[in-house]
């Protein structure tokens, strides 16, 4: 059976002390079903940067992953604003999302940059999380399919079969992204069906069918569990609603007793 993952990316929100105050929350919470939890999913918090050394403080001992929002694909150099692996390693960091929407909308991320992105992250013995998503026009014009299997294709250009085994892919429609309008089930399913079935093209089944495939945009405790009853679609990328550990928590607790 395919592993759970629900990931919590805090985006550009909570100083250090308030990072830590809501993994103190979210601990308080999930700790005690920390072996039920490690049973069939995993959970992570990506906060920004500079709250990583906060956040890896107050994760210690819990069984909550550390991700990052972003890395860059060289090893170091002439690069302002950007992070190295080395840099994400010295913290714990475990996961690194590549190619979120507001990275490709707002920073005018390339599919060919966030491929290099992904890469280096694979490369670095990170988990990618990597995200693909159409625009409200692109989907109003019949264009979803085509604009994700682009961003797939790209994203995973540099990623080895070996290394696909450790890989996440995040469908996150541009539309949901933080306006309160989620995608129904079957318009969710239907993308994460399309796919599974190009990962099985590019890596084999069994590789495929081992990978998790998230949804994201605007995951809430109400929606998500008809969101995780559909079967390609194994856990969430949340936004907004990782910024309570009460809501993060439910998520993330989704599907059990
Ligand atoms: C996200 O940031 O990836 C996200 C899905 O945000 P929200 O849950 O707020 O829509």
């Amino acid at each position: 059976m395919r592993r759970k993952l629900f990931a919590a990316n805090w985006k550009m929100n909570l100083t250090p002390v308030e990072g830590r105050a809501l993994i103190a929350a979210l601990r308080a919470i999930l700790d005690p079903r920390a072996a039920q939890l490690a049973r069939d999913r995993d959970v992570i918090v990506a906060p920004a940067f500079p709250v990583l050394a906060a956040a890896a403080q107050a994760l210690a001992g819990a069984s909550i992953a550390l991700g990052a929002q972003n890395m860059h694909f060289e090893e170091k150099g002439a690069f302002t604003g950007e992070v190295s692996a080395a840099m994400l390693r010295a913290f714990g960091v475990t996961y690194v999302i590549v190619g979120h929407s507001e990275r490709r909308q707002l920073f005018l991320e390339s599919d060919e940059l966030v491929g290099k992105r992904a890469a280096a992250v694979a490369a670095a013995r990170f988990v990618p999380i990597l995200c693909v998503g159409e625009t409200a026009d692109e989907r109003d014009r019949g264009r979803t399919l085509e604009v994700v299997m682009r961003q797939l294709q790209a994203g995973l250009a540099g990623i080895s079969t070996e290394q696909a085994r450790r890989v996440v892919i995040a469908y996150e429609p541009v539309w949901a992204i933080g306006t309160g309008r989620t995608a129904t089930p079957e318009q969710a399913a239907t993308v994460h069906g399309a796919l599974r079935e190009a990962l099985r093209d590019r890596f084999g089944a069994t590789t495929a069918d081992a990978l998790p495939i998230l949804y994201g945009g605007s995951v809430t405790p109400e929606n998500v569990d008809s969101l995780l009853a559909k079967p390609d679609i194994d856990g969430a990328l949340v936004g907004g609603a990782s910024l309570k550990a009460d809501s993060f928590a439910r998520i993330a607790t989704s599907g059990l007793a």
